[in-house]
């Protein structure tokens, strides 16, 4: 379980986030809504452990941890998957991060040949990630990530650059992850089609937390800022 407690973070003269207390248990799918420069974005990336806490703190299961156990423990997939690809084909780009780490041959095949399947991506093994659509795209990004082995998975709009049938491709890619008992963390615009799937949903304003709760209970509430 990841709790924040008092977390605080500035980018200086601007923006802020204040004071964010969240409890995101192991296993759950978690939506982040909220208005256009509502924090977001901001907060994701200090679960990923890309940006520093400047008050407060972040414990995992109870222990207190840093920026770079949190990037340990977690991935952050861009909003555009173009801009995370790194591979002239789509197994190499699976691989990429395998390799990395040093790992022998073997293993890597069977790591990616499992993600391969799992993210119906077999048929596009070979293609160039360049020439995919944003859904599958967007599939490819989340098996790249998936292969490191993270807990926690952080994805930022995800769907915004999507059409109808990527927004399937990548919900069906989501359900596989939590399956597994992944935490997922999705920023999004577009709540309503993760609703099936989600756990709970947090409502920022103006760098705060104003709201977590269930499906049901975000719906009842009808914040002005989220469409539905
Ligand atoms: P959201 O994801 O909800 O749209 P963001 O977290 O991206 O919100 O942004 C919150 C606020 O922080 C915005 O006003 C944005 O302009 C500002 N901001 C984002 N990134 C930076 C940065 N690197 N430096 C200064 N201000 C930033």
């Amino acid at each position: 379980m990841i709790e924040l407690r008092d977390v605080c973070f500035s980018y200086g003269d601007g923006f802020s986030l204040r004071n964010i207390c969240l409890r995101i248990e192991r296993g759950s799918f978690v939506l982040l809504v909220g208005a256009n420069g509502s924090g977001k974005t901001t907060l994701l990336k200090i679960l990923a452990g890309l940006l520093p806490i400047h008050s407060g703190s972040v414990r995992l299961d109870g222990r207190l941890v840093g920026s770079e156990e949190l990037r340990e423990l977690s991935c952050y997939v861009f909003h555009n998957p173009f801009d995370q690809i790194v591979g002239s084909t789509v197994e190499e780009d699976i691989a990429f991060g395998l390799e990395n780490l040093g790992l022998n041959r073997n293993c890597i095949r069977n790591k990616v040949d499992r993600a391969l399947r799992m993210f119906n991506l077999l048929e596009k093994s070979s293609a160039n990630p360049l020439t995919l659509s944003g859904g599958t795209a967007q599939k490819l990004a989340v098996a790249s990530m998936y292969v490191l082995e993270p807990e926690v998975f952080l994805l930022d709009e995800p769907t915004s650059m999507l059409d109808d049938l990527g927004v399937e491709e990548l919900k069906e890619a989501l359900s596989e992850l939590k399956k597994l008992g992944k935490t997922i963390i999705i920023s999004t615009h577009e709540p309503r089609v993760f609703f099936e799937l989600a756990t709970s949903v947090v409502h920022m304003v103006d760098g705060g937390v104003d709201f977590h709760g269930s499906v049901n209970a975000f719906i009842e509430r009808q914040f002005g800022d989220v469409e539905l």
